[in-house]
């Protein structure tokens, strides 16, 4: 057990409000507002994702957290503490892994675990080694000098060691950034599995298959502010784009006059391509135009946006990107 247990189960596991971070600034250059006025509660037992282009704020917002960046202003609490007024209660409320792959290549994965455990101030008759390393399928290395893991499984070492001290929260900066597929799947396994059992789990990602595939929960960070925050589902749903591409039994060189009301196009030279919005438009008038212009269909599918179309219409400079930004902001 940590030395200040925290309290029992929040509401929210992690809260910000108004949270701003301006970075002084360096020779010459002018202050950087890393995050500006961040509201964002993220709900106990969730999985959650924090989504943005590179310099978008997600590891400052992390390392606030983590009490190794200082923040400017506002308020953020872990599984309810202050962490100002009650910083012993906060950090022990939170594991972070970190993005890089610092170990120190002469422990073995036990000593390392024990060690923490010590810094954290864990009692050895509290101590879960042994079960953190299964957790994260460490158990056959346990004894094995950490120079001789793979990058995998450094990854997995740098989990168990933000989970010494059992915390609720396990915050991951970029956890799978530049490990391969199969590992990544099986990291992606070992938090699903924490989450089931209660963890809380926050990371940052820029994969977005990842968020897609992990969170529930999903806000996205923009040059320090939040342009979206739902569920993952919803965010995907909210964007209501839609194609539908149309197969037709005759030649076609130009969108027919019927279709010039779509966004349409011809793809060589039987099937018609149409980006649109389900909510405004039904699909089947789109066709009902299709057979107007005197086309015989014989097939037809259609195709929903992903995460990845939301995420770079909200982070887009284009004009349209900016619409889509407002909107998702204010709902459907
Ligand atoms: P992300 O993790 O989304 O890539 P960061 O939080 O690292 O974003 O960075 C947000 C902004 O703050 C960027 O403009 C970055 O250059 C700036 N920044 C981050 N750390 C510092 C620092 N220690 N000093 C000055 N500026 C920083």
């Amino acid at each position: 057990m940590p030395q200040t247990a925290p309290p029992a189960a929040p509401a929210y596991a992690v809260e910000a409000i108004g949270l701003t971070k301006e970075y002084r600034s360096g020779a010459g250059r002018g202050p950087v507002l890393a995050l500006d006025h961040v509201d964002l509660a993220i709900p106990r037992g969730s999985f959650f994702g924090l989504l943005g282009p590179n310099g978008a704020g997600k590891s400052t917002f992390i390392n606030i957290l983590a009490a190794l960046v200082i923040k400017s202003a506002g308020v953020a609490r872990i599984w309810g503490a202050d962490v100002d007024d009650e910083p012993r209660t906060a950090r022990s409320a939170i594991g972070v892994v970190p993005q890089e792959l610092s170990i120190d290549p002469f422990f073995t994965p036990r000593e390392m675990l024990e060690l923490y455990a010590g810094f954290y101030g864990v009692p050895q008759a509290a101590r879960r080694t042994d079960a953190i390393l299964a957790a994260v399928g460490l158990e056959s290395v346990a004894g094995a000098p950490a120079r001789s893991l793979s990058g995998g499984m450094r990854r997995r070492l740098l989990v168990a060691k933000a989970m010494v001290h059992d915390p609720p929260v396990l915050v991951l900066d970029e956890p799978t950034a530049g490990v391969d597929i199969e590992l990544r799947r099986q990291l992606w396994d070992h938090l699903r599995h924490l989450n089931a059992r209660g963890t809380t789990i926050v990371l940052t990602t820029h994969y977005l298959e990842e968020a897609e595939q992990l969170c529930d929960r999903i806000a996205i960070i923009h040059r320090g502010r939040v342009v979206a925050l739902d569920t993952t589902a919803n965010l995907v749903r909210r964007f209501d784009r839609k194609e539908l591409s149309v197969s037709v039994a005759q030649e076609v060189t130009a969108v027919p006059v019927a279709l010039r009301a779509f966004d349409a196009e011809v793809r060589p030279y039987r099937e018609l391509h149409i980006r649109y919005r389900p909510s405004q438009t039904p699909i089947a008038a789109i066709l009902a135009a299709v057979q107007e212009a005197g086309l015989t269909i014989l097939d037809l599918s259609t195709e929903e946006s992903d995460l990845e179309e939301v995420f770079l219409a909200l982070t887009s400079e284009t004009a349209r990107g900016t619409d889509e930004a407002a909107r998702l902001m204010i709902g459907p």
